[in-house]
């Protein structure tokens, strides 16, 4: 039978690796990768790009096999789905209105058309798209088809909500304004988060916890509290993260001049 889980973890990732052949050589994404995630915890994973932070959560989200190791969920409530993803680069339907596309998810979890669209329709509202309900994703700004993409991973309650990169694509300012409003929400629905970046100061602002990656191939070389209480304001933040800012740095900067060593 298998292990149960620790208590309260949602997650269980156990020396986990993977390897990639391309033509002419082989090489390892991911090394003996092991961590775990707590019930209504937000992890971030920082990584120089290139890590193999997509593949791992790729891994986790089963759209990508792994070679050895173990990924372990614990199931409490069957209702609700193990994951949802929210990519860097949106992944709506374009043929689907923002409305249709938001309520996707609780289509394939086979809750009524009336029910859902309810839910849909009060969280587009809170989150400020109410009026854009029917447009299609093409006509929005990318920070709007970012809230879209996210209002439909939320609205699908997963067990633990993994986020590749999701404001990668946006100007500084929108990424900023997009962050807090994930924090709201995270604070309001209690939800358990995967997040990865490759920005120190976003993990610094959204994470409870930060694994460091180190360059190819991809291991974690630290596993960092964020010592800032909730809810947390940017500006004070600015003023006191110097410290783990740079000792996050430190740990990256040497994985980040390796890699472009190798490339040269
Ligand atoms: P990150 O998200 O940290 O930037 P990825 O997980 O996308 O990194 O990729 C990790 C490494 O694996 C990169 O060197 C990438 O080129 C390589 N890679 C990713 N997917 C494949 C694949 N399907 N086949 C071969 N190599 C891949
Ligand atoms: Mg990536």
């Amino acid at each position: 039978m298998e292990k149960r889980l620790s208590a309260d973890h949602v997650l269980e990732v156990t020396s986990l690796s993977k390897e990639f052949s391309t033509r002419d050589s082989r090489f390892f994404a991911l090394e003996d990768i092991s961590f775990s995630v707590s019930e209504g915890e937000f992890v971030c994973i920082v990584g120089p790009s290139g890590c193999g932070k997509s593949t791992l959560l790729r891994i986790i989200a089963g759209l990508l096999k792994k070679d050895s190791g173990k990924v372990q969920f614990e199931r409490k409530n069957f209702v609700r789905p193990r994951t949802s993803m929210v990519f860097q680069n949106q992944g709506l339907f374009p043929w689907k209105t923002v409305l249709q596309n938001v309520q996707f998810g609780l289509q394939m979890q086979g809750i009524a058309k009336k029910e859902r669209e309810g839910l849909s329709i009060e969280f587009l509202n809170k989150i400020g798209l109410s009026k854009f309900i029917h447009a299609y994703p093409y006509t929005l700004s990318g920070g709007m088809r970012q809230r879209v993409a996210i209002a439909r991973a939320f609205i699908s309650n997963p067990e633990i909500l993994l986020m590749d990169e999701p404001f990668g694509m946006l100007d500084a300012q929108t990424r900023i304004v997009m962050q807090e409003e994930l924090l709201k929400l995270w604070q309001e629905r209690k939800h358990t988060v995967l997040y990865i970046t490759h920005d120190i100061e976003e993990a610094i602002f959204l994470g409870d916890r930060i694994l460091v990656m180190s360059g190819r191939p991809g291991k974690f070389i630290a596993d960092i509290e964020v010592p800032f209480d909730r809810p947390r304001s940017r500006s004070e933040l600015l003023k006191n993260d110097a410290e783990i800012r740079n000792h996050i740095w430190d740990l990256l900067k040497d994985e980040v001049i390796k890699d472009l060593g190798e490339s040269r």
